[in-house]
C-alpha cells in the first residue's frame, strides 16, 4: 500500500516538475521550495482507493479525448476553410498559376518563386554567359578594436571583439 501511495505522489510531482523545463532530475537538485511542495503533497493526499483511481483515470481519459477530438475537428474545419479560400499551395507549382509570382529563367528554363529565382537565376543563373557574381563584400566591414584586424561583420563578431584572443582581459 505504502509503495503505491509513494509512487502516486511522485508521479504527480514529476508532472509538475516537467513543466519547469524537462530534465529536472539530471544534474540539478530540487530547490527547497520543490521539496516543500513534495512534502505537502505527500501529507495532503490520502491514498486513493482503486475505485477512486479508476474514476479519475476514466474522467481524465474522457476529457483528454474530448478536447483532442474537439480540437482536431476545429483544426480540420479551419484547414478546409483555408483550403477552400485559397488555391492549395501545392497546386501552384504544376497546375494553376499561383498568386505568388512564378518566374521562368530565360537561361535554363527553370520556373520557381520570384524570390529564389531572382537570387539564383536571371542575372545570376549558372547558364547565363554574363553571369553576375554576388559580391560578398556587401557585408559590412568592421575593425576589431583589440587587434586592429578588419573583416566581415559575421566572422569578426565570432572571432573578435568580445571573443578576440588579443583581448587583455581574456577570460573565455
Ligand atoms: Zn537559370
Ligand atoms: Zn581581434
Amino acid at each position: 500500500m505504502n509503495k503505491i501511495v509513494g509512487s502516486n505522489a511522485w508521479a504527480n510531482l514529476r508532472e509538475e516538475d516537467g513543466l519547469e523545463g524537462g530534465n529536472t532530475f539530471s544534474g540539478r537538485r530540487h530547490t527547497p521550495e520543490t521539496i516543500e511542495k513534495m512534502k505537502l503533497a505527500v501529507i495532503k493526499r490520502p491514498p486513493h482507493s482503486t475505485e477512486t483511481r479508476n474514476k479519475i483515470a476514466k474522467s481524465k481519459k474522457g476529457q483528454g479525448k474530448g478536447i483532442e477530438r474537439l480540437r482536431s475537428q476545429e483544426h480540420q474545419q479551419n484547414l478546409t476553410k483555408s483550403l477552400q479560400g485559397k488555391a492549395p499551395w501545392n497546386v501552384g507549382v504544376n497546375g494553376y498559376k499561383n498568386k505568388s509570382q512564378q518566374l521562368t529563367c530565360p537561361h535554363c528554363d527553370v520556373t520557381g518563386g520570384s524570390g529564389g529565382m531572382k537570387r539564383f537565376h536571371f542575372d545570376f543563373c549558372k547558364n547565363n554567359p554574363n553571369k553576375k557574381t554576388v559580391k560578398k563584400s556587401k557585408q559590412k566591414i568592421v575593425m576589431c578594436p583589440c587587434c586592429g584586424k578588419t573583416g566581415g561583420m559575421t566572422n569578426m563578431k565570432r572571432f573578435h571583439f568580445e571573443n578576440c584572443k588579443h583581448q587583455d582581459h581574456n577570460e573565455k
